[in-house]
């Protein structure tokens, strides 16, 4: 049995660190100690701000990993709050705190797993290996997180076998969805010319507005795709359009715009750009765009961890979890690049980035049970 009370008390002192991204507040650092106690070899690849930990532990064999983060957006208005957001709080059979659910409250429930598991003469050494890797920066930039821990895995020539990430993956209740792909993010910002003067002249002028509108309907017409069985169709949305000074007798110089991808694996980046520009190009506008491509869709072909994963929410959560592959972008957009499959688990999502945020009492002890049944299975099966 795990032990309920000791999974209490780290998440409590997880949550108790004021670590908003990029700051690790400390975190980091206690988990480095609670990891060495527990057997693991630590490196830190620390860059900027950001800190980052990689724990390991085993000589050879297939390498499975966990991979997680201890930052958390702020906490908003903090007179809003029933309760300190950075102290672990309980009423109604909820736990409430700021990390909750994404994510300290997995990292707490897989190291509980995890140090039991190596204690339990169930992980041989010589026929395993297993990697906890943290960072401080998931929820801002995340340019000296992940990505740096990726560096120095690939500096090593480590690949991952098996990765699970423990995000919120859970809708309604634990266990009933996990991420086996995310779809990529694409940013375009269009910058409109015009030709700006006395709004009673138009003839004089180039109206920005009038000569993107068309344009901009088209965007937003265009079905991009139907999806297939891993991923929802493509959506583009405008995020942002300005012109104008403020006045009503004045056309504007110029029209600023941005919009974002959601995209799924049937799409690379150029794709889209270039089917974007084609559509531009059909209207009689002045235009130059800039894009950034902040992730690329990821996908693993289902394997031995998929199984595993399944199994265990099965036998221990009596569900049959959804394979999805929506929400925004995670970590394992980096972690694509070392690692075999990958497989997100982890809480409810449903209250995270929120004021009070929480999760059911009774997910944690069973998210730490479930991934001991994860690991149990990984080695041992
Ligand atoms: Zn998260």
């Amino acid at each position: 049995m795990l032990d309920q009370q000791k999974l209490h008390e780290l998440t409590s002192k997880l949550i108790n660190f004021k670590s908003i991204s990029p700051n690790q507040d400390g975190c980091i650092d206690y988990l480095q100690q609670v990891l060495t106690d527990s057997g693991f070899t630590i490196s830190r690849v620390d860059r900027n701000n950001t800190s980052n930990l990689i724990a390991k532990i085993g000589n050879t064999g297939p390498l499975f990993a966990y991979a997680g983060h201890i930052d958390v957006v702020p906490t908003g208005d903090i007179s809003q709050w029933n309760f300190d957001p950075f102290t672990l709080s309980e009423q109604d059979n909820k736990l409430f705190g700021r990390g909750i659910a994404d994510m300290k409250g997995s990292v707490a429930a897989f190291i509980i797993a995890v140090t039991k598991f190596i204690k339990q003469d169930f992980f041989n050494p010589d026929n395993g290996q297993i990697a906890i890797l943290i960072t401080s920066d998931e929820e801002a930039s995340a340019t000296d997180g992940t990505p740096v821990i990726v560096e120095y895995l690939k500096s090593q020539n480590i690949i991952i076998d098996y990765c699970l990430i423990g995000e919120p993956s859970s809708a309604n209740l634990l266990g009933d969805s996990i991420k086996v792909g995310r779809r990529g993010s694409l940013t375009g910002f269009i910058e409109v010319q015009g030709k700006q003067g006395h709004i009673a002249y138009p003839e004089l002028c180039i109206n920005p507005i009038h000569t993107f509108a068309p344009a901009l309907n088209e965007l937003i017409l265009t079905k991009w795709d139907n999806g297939n069985n891993i991923f929802p169709p493509t959506s583009l949305q405008i995020a942002n359009i300005n012109a104008g000074l403020g006045v009503t007798n004045v056309i504007a110089n110029t029209l600023t715009s941005s919009f974002n991808f959601r995209y799924n694996n049937l799409y690379n980046a150029n794709d889209l750009k270039q089917k974007v520009v084609a559509i531009l190009n059909k209207h009689d506008i002045k235009y130059t765009i800039k894009w950034v491509n902040s992730a690329k869709p990821f996908y693993t072909d289902p394997g031995k961890l998929l199984k595993v994963v399944t199994k265990s929410i099965k036998q221990q959560l009596g569900l049959t979890p959804q394979q999805k592959t929506d929400g925004g972008t995670s970590d394992g957009r980096f972690l694509i690049e070392i690692c075999n499959e990958i497989i997100e688990f982890g809480l409810s999502n449903k209250y995270i980035h929120q004021i009070n945020e929480h999760i059911n009492t009774k997910d944690l002890y069973d998210l730490a049970k479930t991934y001991y049944l994860i690991l149990n299975k990984i080695f041992n099966d």
